[in-house]
């Protein structure tokens, strides 16, 4: 049961015309997502619903009215697949059970290419405010190894529609690390990307984990099984990557990026003044969120709640099929113990430039690491008594976050 209002939103949209063979999002494609056969519609229907029912336990365990969401973000998967139209309706359903705020940012992630970017000004007009946009790299036989369905001049072109259409930030994804890939080849990359000139940059190394192999894909699991010929093709990918690499290609945007004024406000992703993420924001400052869609997580101030990724048992629940009354989907919660929970909370600040407090790095629990990560220049301590990752730091944050929990 919440305990506090949620004050952003996530909507999870499964569907993409294709599947990524490194993709770890649940998402279903091909004959799911588009034809005659498609779910869309019906996973639309069970999403109102969702967000019906979401609302309803809101309303009673924290009652009304409720201050509105700051953020709403709809990811996926591909939700610019979503007609304008059926993009309208949720946001329409989501003001009128949750709230939004009228400056809230509304963020919708879309790929690049024609048939999948969406239209941004119908996007625009529904109450989008931000465009995420899935570029991944800017070289064409980079795109064509990774599998995607998009060329480096859709990236050029959906940022221009996207501007038409009076989206006022715009972030690109890209990944570094890429099988076979050079520090020229990324330096390449986001020289490109910058000439494009987005508003905020998210830059990921490409992983490649088993989901699988974590235990993540059971019935109620938040993970899909991962296909064998994905599984191959990241064995493949995984033997041509390379630390080194992915260490030069980071630092390298570091410098870059800072040389150009860029804000890198968290460890992955960088802004121009006033277009940092409020969403991800949220995530990082570990304030409460509502989720919902298939794989969704939400957070309440102290459980963290899933939603099963199977879209089966995701309709089944919603939409039962005996005409039963519709209940929530199937998943799984988990409550940290206070301990756990302070360390998440002092890891997530640390990933963001704002650090944490030096009294977080004198308790009991962390002063050990701190002292290790200080001795190691991993962190340093500013002139407003703030612990912050220095680049060596955020390139060995993982160190430092084990030796936290
Ligand atoms: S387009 Fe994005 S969400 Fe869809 S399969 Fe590829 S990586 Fe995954």
């Amino acid at each position: 049961m919440n305990a506090v209002p949620p004050v952003a939103l996530y909507i999870h949209v499964p569907f993409c015309v294709s599947l990524c063979p490194y993709c770890d999002f649940v998402v279903y494609a091909g004959a799911a997502a588009r034809g005659p056969r498609a779910r869309v519609g019906a996973f639309l229907d069970a999403l109102h619903t969702e967000l019906e029912l979401r609302a309803d336990a809101l309303d009673e365990a924290v009652g009304t009215p409720r201050p509105p969401l700051e953020t709403v973000y709809l990811g996926g998967g591909t939700p610019s697949l979503l007609p304008p139209e059926a993009v309208a309706g949720l946001l329409e359903r989501v003001r009128a059970r949750f709230g939004v705020a009228t400056d809230a940012e509304v963020t919708i992630e879309a790929n690049p290419g024609p048939a999948e970017r969406g239209d941004a000004r119908g996007l625009r007009a529904a109450g989008v405010t931000r465009l995420s946009l899935g570029a991944q790299s800017l070289s064409d036989p980079e795109l064509r190894r990774l599998g995607r369905r998009h060329g480096a001049s859709d990236v050029a072109d959906a940022v221009a529609a996207a501007r038409e259409g009076g989206i006022g930030s715009v972030s690109l994804d890209l990944l570094y690390d890429l099988p076979d890939s050079s520090l020229a080849r990324w330096a390449e990359t986001l020289e490109v990307a910058l000439v494009l000139d987005p508003d905020h940059l998210s830059l990921y190394a490409l992983t490649l984990d088993d989901p699988d192999a974590e235990g993540l894909t059971g019935p109620t699991g938040d993970h899909l099984p991962t296909t064998a010929g994905a599984r191959r093709w990241r064995e493949r990918a995984r033997s041509r990557q390379g630390e080194d690499r992915a260490v030069a290609q980071y630092q390298h945007a570091v410098e870059r990026l800072a040389a150009d004024g860029w804000r890198g406000y968290e460890i992955s992703n960088w802004a121009r003044p006033g277009h940092e993420s409020r969403h991800n924001l949220v995530y990082w400052e570990r304030r409460p969120y509502e989720a919902v869609g298939p794989g969704a997580h939400a957070f309440d101030g102290a459980t963290r709640r899933w939603t099963g990724a199977r879209l089966d048992g995701y309709m089944g629940a919603l939409a039962p099929a005996d005409g039963a009354p519709p209940r929530l989907p199937p998943g799984g919660s988990e409550t940290l113990k206070p301990a756990m929970a302070a360390a998440e909370a002092a890891i997530l600040g640390l990933r963001t430039d704002r650090g944490v407090a030096l009294a977080t790095a004198h308790e009991p629990a962390f002063a050990d690491a701190f002292a290790w990560a200080l001795g190691d220049q991993l962190v340093q301590v500013t002139d407003e008594e703030r612990v912050v990752l220095t680049t060596r730091g955020r390139l060995l944050s993982n160190e430092l976050f084990a030796r936290m929990v």
